[in-house]
């Protein structure tokens, strides 16, 4: 049985080829089903121009096509499009000596109806999630530099300029198997998601990506965050895709709160103040921001007023 769709998912996303590369070997997608899934998909090609770019864009149509024509038991979805987009791009490139070698990397991240949603990644792509204020990545990247920080010998303020930094431990397509990292998440109402290629992650640091993800629409975030990439260097391609989670039940002020920025905290008031700051349900402090439907009782209780001073000036 389908579950009840109780919720609105604003998403938008934006790739773009940087300051310095002459081709995007990034590539992504944001697609939904019949049954009200959605799907994001990030993928960050490698293996010479013209490999990166087909395995990236292999990935990403593998993914879409399994969404649209297999997608099955959503607990499993995920694991088995990324085997389907290993499969191809190992078979491409094992039949075609120019793609020899290509791979990519690959995140995603599953929507479905009601509560529940998947995560999986293969490589340095990354899905980061902005809930109550609280900004972090959910995915761990596969890279030999993320391991070394995850174990303490080398400092995060470090890996950012260390020259093994793009070394990858895992990526899609360049071996018959591939092992793909994935979670079952829940999802609550407010919740922000962004995933994204290292173009962005490492031109823009963590603050800067949550403070826009928290302010911004989804439309208005992918694009202030693409071209501060591009401002602090774009040395890389650069990919955004943000989801934002919207419960169509919930009362009208903690809807209106997520409709635009006014409810969240802005850099006047203190930079990256959303980071410490609840996302949804703010209490608004002017009158334009007050809920709608307490407009009509401000209305009567004027309307009361002028009738008793009318009753007192005549009297
Ligand atoms: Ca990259």
């Amino acid at each position: 049985m389908i579950p009840t769709c109780h919720r609105q998912v604003e998403i938008a996303s934006r790739s773009d080829v940087g300051r310095v590369r002459s081709a995007n070997q990034d590539a992504c997608a944001a697609l939904e089903n019949a049954d009200g899934y959605r799907l994001l998909v990030v993928a960050d090609g490698m293996g010479g121009h013209r490999g990166g770019e087909t395995a990236s864009r292999l990935a990403v149509e593998t993914l879409h096509a399994a969404f649209e024509r297999d997608f099955g038991d959503p607990d499993t979805f995920l694991l088995r499009a990324f085997r389907a987009a290993n499969d191809e791009i190992y078979r491409m490139g094992s039949s075609d000596p120019g793609l020899h070698g290509m791979g990519t990397t690959g995140v995603a991240l599953l929507i479905g109806p009601a509560e529940n949603g998947w995560v999986a990644h293969v490589g340095d792509s990354r899905v980061y999630r902005l809930r109550d204020g609280r900004f972090e990545a959910i995915t761990a990247d596969h890279s030999w530099i993320g391991e070394e920080v995850r174990r303490g010998r080398i400092s995060v303020e470090n890996a950012a300029q260390h020259p093994m930094k793009n070394v990858l431990l895992r990526s899609i397509g360049v071996g018959p198997e591939v092992e793909i990292s994935s979670a079952a998440i829940d999802l609550h109402a407010g919740d922000r998601f962004l995933l994204c290629s290292d173009g962005l992650w490492s031109e823009v640091d963590d603050a800067a990506i949550a403070d826009l993800l928290a302010r911004e629409s989804p439309k208005d975030a992918v694009g202030a965050l693409v071209d501060l990439a591009n401002a602090r260097g774009g040395a890389d391609n650069v990919t955004v895709s943000i989801a934002a989670l919207i419960d169509k039940n919930a009362p009208p002020a903690i809807a209106l709160g997520l409709d635009g920025p006014t409810e969240v905290p802005d850099a006047s008031r203190g930079t990256h103040a959303s980071l410490g700051a609840p996302l949804l349900g703010a209490p608004s402090g002017s009158p334009d921001e007050r809920p709608r439907w307490k407009r009509p009782v401000y209305v009567v209780a004027g309307l009361i007023a002028a009738l008793a001073l009318f009753w007192r000036v005549c009297a």
